[in-house]
This record gives C-alpha cells, structure tokens and sequence, in this order.
C-alpha cells in the first residue's frame, strides 16, 4: 500500500500490510470514485487519505457530488464509476439510500460498488437494505481511518473487477454459443470461416487485419498442392480469397501460419497472434493483427470459442462432401437433375430475358444400350456429355450450365444464342464415339425460352418436359418451344386418358363396322371395323380424336388387343350366320408393334376362333414406318407369312419413302378420302388416279375410301378401282345393324 508522501492527517496512518498487493507499475487507466456528502471536508479528507492510492495497476480518479441528487446524475453520465462511497443522510434522511436504490433498480447497475457512510453513530440502515441492494459495506465516518477507507476502497475494487471479468466472460461466452450454432449452420467453407473471422473479430474487440487459412489440397476445388489458401479475410485490401497466403507478402504472416499449423497450437504472444482451428484431418489457421496484446481473459474466451466451432468445420467439409454427392451425377461428372433444378430456380427468377434452357433427349437409347452393352451406352452418355459442355467451352462467358438429368437426357441452360434448337441440333451431326465405335445419334429437344418461364425452377422443368415430349411424339419437328397453349392442351389431355381409361375399363367403348363392297358386283365383301367413344350423353367422342390420345397414353395397347379380339368374333358370328364372304379390316397403331409379342398375340387370337387368316386384314398407314420401319416391315412379314392379308391406310398423305413401301409385304392399297372427294371434278382426280394405277402395276387391291356420291363411284369404276367404302353405300353401324344390312343387301 502506498500513502500519500505529504500525508500529516492523523486520521490516518500508514498501513504497509498489503504492500506487495498493490504494488504495480504498469499503471493503464484508472478506477473512478465517486464521493457523495454533503460536508465538503469529508470530500478533502477522504481524497487525502485515498492519494496516491494504486489498486491492481490503477490510480483512483475522484468525482464528487453533494447532494443524493446530484449523485443519480453523475452516476448516469458517468457509465464507469466502480464505487461510490456514500453519505446515508443528505437532503433528507433517506437521500443516500435513495442513490442506492436508483444505482440497483433505476439503472440497473449491479457491478458498482457501493460503500455506505454516515456520520451519526447508531444511525444504521436496516440490514434488509444492505442485503436487497448488495451494499460493499457499511461504516460510519469515524471508522474512516485511513487504513480501514484504503482497505474498504481496495477490496470494493476488487470486487468490481471480479463481477466485471465473470459479466465479460458472460457475454463472451453468449456469443460464442450463439455464433457456435450460427456457424454450425454455414453451408460453404468459405461462409464458415467469413463467419469464424466475424466472431473473433467481435471477440477480440476490433482486429486490424485477418486472415482464415488452409491447404488447398483437399479443401479447395480444383486446387491440388499444399500451399496455404486464404479462405476469408478482414481489413486487407484487395479479394485474396482462394489465393495463396504468400501472395501477402507478409513474411511474418508466413511463417506464423505455417508455426502454427505444425505445432498445431495457438500463438497468443504478440499483438500478431496465429490460431489452430481442427477438426479431424480437417484443419486450419487464422493470423490476426490486433492492435494490443489480448488480455488473458479473451484468450481463454477465443479459445473456447475455437474448440466449439471446430465441429462446425468438420461439418462444412463433410456437408460439402455430401452436397457432392447429392448434386453430381457420378457417371459424366456433370450436375445432377437435383443441381439442374437448383439452377432452373435461378433461371426462374432471373432478369436476363435472353435467357433459354432445354431438354435434350437422346432418342432410342435404351435400344444401344441392350443392343451394345452398357459399356458401351456409357461410354456414348460420357461422349453425349463432354459435346454439349463442349458449347460452354467454345462460347465462353455463355455461363452455360449443362447438367444430366435422366439416364439419357440432359439439361442446359443458357443464352439463347446458344440454347436454341440450330445450335443443339448441330452437337448430334457428327457420330460419337465409344471403344472402337463411332455410332450416330439423333436426339429431341425441349426449350423454354426465358419469358415464357414460370415462377419456379419445377415450372421450368414442367414446361421443358412438356415441350420435349411433344417434340419426342412430332413426326418433323424435333425441337420445339414450350407455349403456354401448350400446357391447357396437356390438361385437357390428361383429363380425356383418364376418362378414357375408365370408360374402357367400364366396357363404354363398341367396334363398328362399315362396309367395303366390290365396285365391280355391288356386292359388300368387307367391312372396316372402328372403335367409337360413347360419351354420358349418348354422344360420340371422334377417334380422330380419341385414337392419337390413346397412342399418346399407350393405352392404344389395350384396346388393340380388344380391337381385334372383338373383329375375330365378329367374323365368327357373321359366318355363323351365313355371311362368309365378308373380310374384316383392323386399324393398328405403331405402339401395338413396339408390344414384343404383337404378332404372336393376333396370331393366337385369330387361332383361339379359328378365324381364317386371310379374312383378316391389318390396315396400317405409312406413318407408322416413321419411326421404325426395319421393325415394323419384320412384324408385318411375319403377319403376312401367317396368311393375313396388309392394307395401307390413307395413302399418300404420309410421309414414307416409296423405298420402304416396296418392302411392304402389301395386298392393298386404300385411297384416302381427301382424293375421292373431288374426284369427278374435272382435273382434279390426278392423284386418286395414280394411286389406282400404282395398284394395279404393283399387283395389289385398291380400295377407295370417302365415296359419297354416284359420280365419284362413277369415276372409280373408269379407273379400274377394285372396291369402295364410304357413306353412299353406308355409314359405320353396330354390329347389330351390320348384320340387317348384309341381310338387306347380299
Ligand atoms: P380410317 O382408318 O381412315 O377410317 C376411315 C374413316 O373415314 C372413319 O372415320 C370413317 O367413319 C370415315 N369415313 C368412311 N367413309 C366416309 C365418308 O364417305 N365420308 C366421310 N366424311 N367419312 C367417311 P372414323 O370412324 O371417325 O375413324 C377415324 C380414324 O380413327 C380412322 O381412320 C382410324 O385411323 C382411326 N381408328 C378408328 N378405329 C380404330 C381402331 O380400332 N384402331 C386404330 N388404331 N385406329 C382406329
Ligand atoms: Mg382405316
Ligand atoms: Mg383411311
């Protein structure tokens, strides 16, 4: 303990029993009292004896107030006053413990440390008030030695000091709790440790500069040596994020960084302190530059905070591992569906209108697949792949995100000068390659072009996959945009399969059957049997409309087969009742060949009623070579080697090479309605005259379709036209009423 030098007080005298306590030189700051009396002599008296007075490393600093008021506006401005010793009885009786219960209550200051004083001996405050309001003490003036005031004083310091350390460690510790689970939650390495430098920088009071560091390898995509990155920074101009930690240029930043990581522990012994942060074999760094040497007390605070939020980096490593796994498709190393459709969300939302994205689906690849391996359909997907990132490559600043969404179709999204069906459709000009293979590809393309887009990434999807499945069912266009149109046409769409499929199922579809009768007898040897679609109201769907939707739906499977099952007894009923004559013509659609037993399938129904083959008759039209002509010709000349008989359907309004009809094993040939129709109008049976005449050379039937008047019948016949069918003779009926109308006209 120290006294003044000058001190000739007697009411005090030297104590030197606590010397080395409070002997100290490194003298930072200052402990503020506040003296509150109303006799200004007690002000002087306590000064002197409290002078020179050093408590842990600080001189006291006197405020002085004379009134239980005056006090309560000291104590307000002045936010780091530690102790107020205080007169009990000022203004009134009660004004000192007024001060101290505005000190408690009013500012809610628990950390003060409040000395009472009074000068009348005996006149103590209750015990109850020195308890609720956490009183240091309690003396009367005349205690007030110097030795007993000094040691008052000094014990209420300390005490101050402890409150405040355990209030700092407090707060320090709530924060690192709160930022702990704030942290836990970053989702990115470089969120995590932007957000590790933040809460250090809070907790250390304001570092100058900082960095957080790891080696790249293993942390870092693309990035392979084990230099030291920088992953985040404070207070050092310029972006150093993902550069080296010696692009700093700062050899002590170096070389404590590199210290620290290998001794793996923090250094805390200058104003420049390293970090070691670890999780597992996930470890880091962090230099900081502080402007003073940190107190002892944050060191243990950031310490603690380093150990909680090491788990959270092992956490981002591992999240990130897993994001990896989630959003990358293992196969072409590409984004998955998942990433794509991330990607599309932003799409969505994004402003640049010459935005577009596309599916693109490559056609048939599941038969490359069976047919060459999956080897093979790999190494053909992996090739499909590196061409359409090969556009990002080729046009960079495209920002063009190509992602594999499906085993065979593949996203991208981009500027429309490069997402567009010119520049797509190019990608699958050449052949790829795969092993010694070098195999073509052709492909559909879905776009959506960025003003047509909804308002979230599963619209964009959504309306991509509508645009492409109408692309994969177009004969022409293999590239096609997604319209709003579009998406009422799908719903309505929908809405008809899903009747229909019930309506079947409740047994609402019926076969009619419309008779063909020889032009040169008059007689009917035939008749076409077509479905028809009766509705609730008695009325009847069109399969003009109904049929493309069951072709669409595959539910044209199905009714084929009831198709051809209910034509098979009908021509057991119709011989039955002695009409012998009469063949009977089945329309097929292309998804009925693609069944893998179609033919065996018609071969066993027309065994089942012993129907005889050459009654039978399959029509198909030419489109159904589109697709796959090679398969299709190999079904129909099994057909035909069974003896049933093959017509093609509306005739020359197709698309088919006459190379392929030459492989047709075709009996017939039927002459669409649209060229009868005007065919006794002068110049204008040209066609229908031709195909007749192709017939005829070609050794096969012709039967026209459509006739409705005489004249029309007139002009067939001059033209050699074998048979006919059309409303002049009659319309399709019942079989019922198809069987009164043989009756009635054989
Ligand atoms: P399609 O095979 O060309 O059938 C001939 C169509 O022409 C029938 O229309 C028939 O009612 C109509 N028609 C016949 N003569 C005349 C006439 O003189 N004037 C007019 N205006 N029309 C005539 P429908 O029954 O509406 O069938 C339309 C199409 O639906 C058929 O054309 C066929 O492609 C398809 N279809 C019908 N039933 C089946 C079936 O069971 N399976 C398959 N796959 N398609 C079927
Ligand atoms: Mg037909
Ligand atoms: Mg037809």
């Amino acid at each position: 303990m120290q006294a003044s030098e000058n001190s000739n007080d007697d009411f005090l005298f030297i104590d030197d029993s606590d010397e080395d306590e409070i002997l100290d030189t490194s003298l930072v700051g200052t402990w503020k009292v506040l003296i509150v009396d109303d006799d200004p002599e007690i002000h002087s008296v306590t000064q002197l004896a409290l002078s020179d007075l050093i408590v842990l490393g600080r001189r006291l600093e006197y405020i002085h107030a004379y009134s239980g008021a005056d006090a309560c506006k000291l104590i307000e401005e002045n936010n780091d006053i530690v102790v107020v010793l205080l007169d009990v009885v000022m203004e009134t009786d009660d004004a000192g413990l007024k001060v101290v219960k505005y000190i408690r209550e009013d500012l809610n200051r628990q950390d003060i440390r409040i000395v009472l004083r009074t000068g009348q001996p005996g006149y103590a405050p209750e015990e109850s008030v020195i308890k609720d309001y956490d009183i240091n003490d309690y003396k009367t003036k005349t205690e007030l030695t110097r030795r007993k005031l000094v040691t008052t004083v000094f014990a209420a310091i300390r005490s101050y000091q402890q409150i405040n350390t355990v209030n700092q460690s407090r707060i320090g510790l709530e924060q690192i709790i709160s930022s702990a689970s704030l942290l836990l939650e970053q989702q990115t390495v470089h969120g995590f440790a932007d957000g590790v430098l933040k809460q250090l920088n809070i907790l250390t009071g304001g570092t100058v500069n900082s960095i957080f560091c790891a080696r790249g390898q293993g942390i870092l995509k693309n990035i392979d040596d084990l230099s030291f990155y920088i992953l985040s920074q404070t207070g050092l101009s310029g972006i150093l994020i993902n550069q080296k930690v010696s692009t700093l240029k700062n050899e002590l930043a170096s070389q404590m960084v590199s210290n620290c990581y290998s001794h793996k522990q923090h250094d805390f012994s200058s104003k420049n302190i390293s970090l070691y942060l670890a999780n597992g074999s996930y470890r880091a760094v962090i230099y900081m530059e502080l402007e003073e040497e940190l107190p002892e007390i944050t060191q243990q605070l950031v310490e603690v905070f380093l150990t909680n939020v090491a788990v959270g980096y092992g956490n981002v490593h591992l999240f990130h591992k897993l994001r990896n796994a989630a959003y990358k498709d293992v196969l072409t190393d590409l984004p998955n569906r998942l990433a794509f459709l991330q990607a599309l969300e932003h799409f969505a939302t994004s402003t640049n209108d010459h935005l577009a994205t596309a599916l693109i689906d490559i056609n048939h690849f599941s038969d490359i697949n069976d047919g060459l391996g999956q080897d093979i359909g790999n190494q053909l997907l992996i090739a499909v792949a590196k061409r359409i990132n090969q556009l990002s490559v080729d046009n960079t600043g495209s920002n063009l995100l190509v992602a594999r969404i499906g085993a065979d179709v593949f996203g991208v999204i981009g500027s429309d000068d490069i997402v567009n069906p010119e520049m797509l459709s190019a990608l699958f000009e050449f052949p790829f390659s795969a092993e010694e293979q070098h195999l073509p590809l052709t492909a559909c393309f879905g776009f959506c072009r960025k003003e047509e887009a909804g308002s979230d990434g599963k619209k964009v999807l959504n309306q991509i996959n509508i645009a492409l499945n109408l692309a994969k069912k177009d004969r022409q266009n293999h590239a096609i945009y997604y319209e709003q149109a579009m998406e009422d046409k799908t719903l309505w769409r929908l809405g008809m399969i899903r009747q229909l499929r019930t309506d079947f199922a409740d047994n609402r579809l019926e076969l009619w059957y419309q008779p063909q009768l020889s032009l040169a007898t008059g007689k009917v040897n035939g008749a076409e049997a077509l479905l028809r679609w009766r509705t609730e109201d008695g009325g009847f769907i069109s399969p003009a409309v109904f049929i493309p939707l069951a072709e669409y739906s595959g539910l044209i499977v199905e009714i084929g087969d009831w198709v051809i099952e209910q034509a098979c007894q009908q021509v057991k009923a119709l011989e039955q009742q002695g009409f012998e004559q009469v063949t009977m013509s089945v329309n097929v659609s292309i998804p009925q060949f693609r069944q893998g037993n179609f033919v065996a399938s018609i071969i066993d129904r027309i065994k089942e009623y012993q129907v005889e083959p050459s009654k039978f008759e399959l029509e198909i039209t030419e489109n159904i070579l589109m697709d796959d002509p090679q398969m299709v010709i190999d079904a129909l000349v099994r057909l035909k080697a069974e003896g049933l008989r093959i017509a093609l359907d509306d005739f020359g309004t197709g698309f088919s090479s006459l190379s392929y009809l030459q492989q047709l094993p075709l009996d017939r040939l039927k002459v669409d309605r649209a060229f009868v129709t005007h065919i006794a109008e002068a110049g204008r049976s040209i066609i229908a005259d031709t195909i007749i005449n192709l017939g005829k050379k070609m050794n096969l039937n012709v039967i026209a379709e459509g006739i409705e008047e005489v004249a029309q019948q007139e002009h067939l016949k001059t033209q050699g036209c074998h048979d006919v069918q059309g409303f002049f003779y009659a319309k399709p009926m019942p079989a019922d009423e198809f069987v009164q109308y043989l009756k009635e006209n054989s």
